[in-house]
């Protein structure tokens, strides 16, 4: 607090105008050159990158968590200490088994297993079995032996499940809202519908089919 008081005392304002400073080149003038001369320097062109599919059936918002959680950037118990905050303790808040990060929230938690188990009755396909990151579940799905828009629509159901694991973990930490295993099936099975309904062209398939996961495409 003392250091911060005194850089702020010895820190003078000027009466100029600000400005926009792209620090990367000398001149700290922007260019495109010199983006393409900074992202040449800093990205490892021999390592793949994490291509992570955008599934436009499932929300952006949902979809974007799902991508920070294939690298571990969601602020769970283990992301939060990594980054400096104090924490008490760093376990799982849902099972009090194991340490929260995101690999456990969405997947290895008895609670997300649970979750999984239903959604592979319901589905028939298994997205967790011999998995242990986010990344490779979701290779689950898009690498089934489905039809082109089965996969999309399992691809879509996982993000979907990810998306509601959390918002539960959530909800149970700041609200202590706890849901059943049987209320997120609920919750997937009708956000999943809605978004393939509303966002592909297969627009005709019905509720009950839905449910069933009985439907030709
Ligand atoms: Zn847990």
């Amino acid at each position: 607090m003392v250091l911060l008081k005194q850089s702020l005392q010895q820190h003078v304002l000027s009466n100029n105008e600000d400005v926009w400073v792209w620090k990367q080149s000398e001149k700290e003038d922007f260019s495109v050159k010199s983006v393409r001369l900074h992202l040449g320097r800093n990205i490892d062109i021999n390592v793949a990158p994490n291509s992570f599919y955008w599934n436009n059936w499932a929300t952006a918002k949902s979809s974007a968590f799902v991508w920070r959680a294939t690298d571990e950037k969601i602020p769970s118990a283990v992301a939060l200490a990594n980054r400096g905050m104090e924490l008490q303790e760093t376990s799982c808040k849902i099972c009090g088994e194991g340490d929260e990060d995101a690999a456990h929230i969405l997947i290895n938690c008895n609670f997300a297993r649970r979750v999984w188990e239903a959604v592979q009755i319901w589905t028939g396909l298994s997205m967790v079995n011999d998995v242990s990151n986010v990344y490779d579940l979701l290779k689950k799905t898009t690498e089934s032996n489905k039809s082109r828009c089965k996969r999309k629509i399992l691809h879509a159901i996982a993000i979907q499940t990810m998306w509601l694991l959390w918002r539960n973990r959530n909800d149970k930490i700041f609200s202590g809202r706890s849901r059943t295993v049987q209320m997120i099936i609920e919750e997937i099975k009708d956000a999943s519908f809605l978004g393939v309904r509303q966002r592909s062209k297969h627009s005709s398939i019905t509720k009950q089919q839905w449910w069933e996961f009985s439907f030709d495409l």
